[in-house]
């Protein structure tokens, strides 16, 4: 049998936004020290929309939009509906490409008129051995100190563009740092993005501790190390590369609206996609078993 004050915790949770799929883990939330929320989907809208473009000598501003929405013409990312949205309101004739490999947590690569065109952060021109040309620097750096997400469209290896993305931090993800940090809880951010997007964002909201440009297979493992240091450890996320990180946490939180293999990873879901029902959640938790102890 379902103990009474699972019982009473789960319909209030539901009354409250939170569909609970594994009961117990509402116990384990009142104990709960670190709270680790992903970024881009989380904490934000994860809706990009293209605000600027960057060039080398090597191309002009149409090719580069051009060519990066080819590439980007199968992945599924927000980056590349962003990109090729970019290539739509310019009204763009988009090349055909050939051979497109979606490369996890990088990027994406394509074959357009013979030459390999890759289109990806930080993480991919690591991949690829390549640094951030001289020319694109300037541009990157004020893109990133603006908390904008920062994507280099390369041309036979070669950077040639990079393409500045701005999405919008969820109202309540400025309450919920504040509300967290009431109920004397850590928080930390977890995100692929690049470091200076992700420390712009933190600042901006007040998190504690930031783990940026973390592949997608290494998500987890910081939640493991932070259990390892003897923290209860609770991880908020939306995307197929939080899942893992979801399964590994102490209690698992998903967004609603995010992916399925994030929601069936998850041990609670956030069914109106409100941060704040993060800090709600602990609060019940503590306030319905202190009652009944
Ligand atoms: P996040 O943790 O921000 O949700 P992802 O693991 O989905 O991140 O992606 C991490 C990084 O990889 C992105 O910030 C971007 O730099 C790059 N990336 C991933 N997919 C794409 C894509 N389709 N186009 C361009 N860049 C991408
Ligand atoms: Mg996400």
């Amino acid at each position: 049998a379902i103990p009474l004050v699972v019982a009473i915790n789960t319909s209030l949770a539901a009354g409250n936004g939170m569909l609970i799929r594994d009961r117990t883990a509402m116990e384990r939330a009142r104990g709960l020290d670190t709270i680790v929320f992903d970024k881009t989907g989380t904490l934000t809208e994860g809706e990009h929309g293209v605000v600027g473009v960057g060039t080398t000598d090597a191309i002009g501003e149409s090719e580069a939009v051009a060519l990066a929405a080819a590439v980007e013409g199968d992945s599924e990312h927000v980056i590349a509906r962003a990109v090729r949205e970019a290539a739509a309101d310019r009204d763009l004739t988009v090349p055909e490409t050939r051979d497109f490999e979606a490369i996890k947590g990088r990027g994406v690569r394509g074959t357009v008129d013979g030459e390999t065109v890759h289109v990806g952060g930080p993480n991919l021109l690591t991949q690829l051995d390549t640094a951030v040309p001289d020319d694109l620097r300037a541009f990157a750096d004020e893109a990133g100190a603006n908390a904008q997400t920062v994507v280099y469209l390369l041309r036979g290896g070669e950077p040639v563009a990079a393409f500045a993305l701005a999405d919008v931090i969820r109202p309540e993800s400025y309450r919920v740092v504040d509300a967290l940090h009431g109920l004397g809880i850590e928080v930390a951010m977890l995100t692929g993005d690049a470091a200076d997007v992700a420390d712009a964002v933190a600042d901006e909201l007040g998190i504690d501790t930031v783990f940026a440009e973390v592949l997608p297979e290494d998500k987890d493992r910081h939640v493991a190390g932070l259990q390892e240091a003897g923290k209860l450890v609770g991880m908020v996320g939306d995307g197929v590369n939080d899942a893992p990180a979801l399964a590994r946490a102490d209690v698992g939180i998903a967004i609603g609206s995010g992916t399925d293999v994030a929601v069936q990873s998850a041990d609670i879901v956030l069914v109106q996609n409100n941060p704040m029902d993060v800090a709600r959640l602990v609060a019940l938790s503590r306030a319905s078993y202190r009652k009944m102890q």
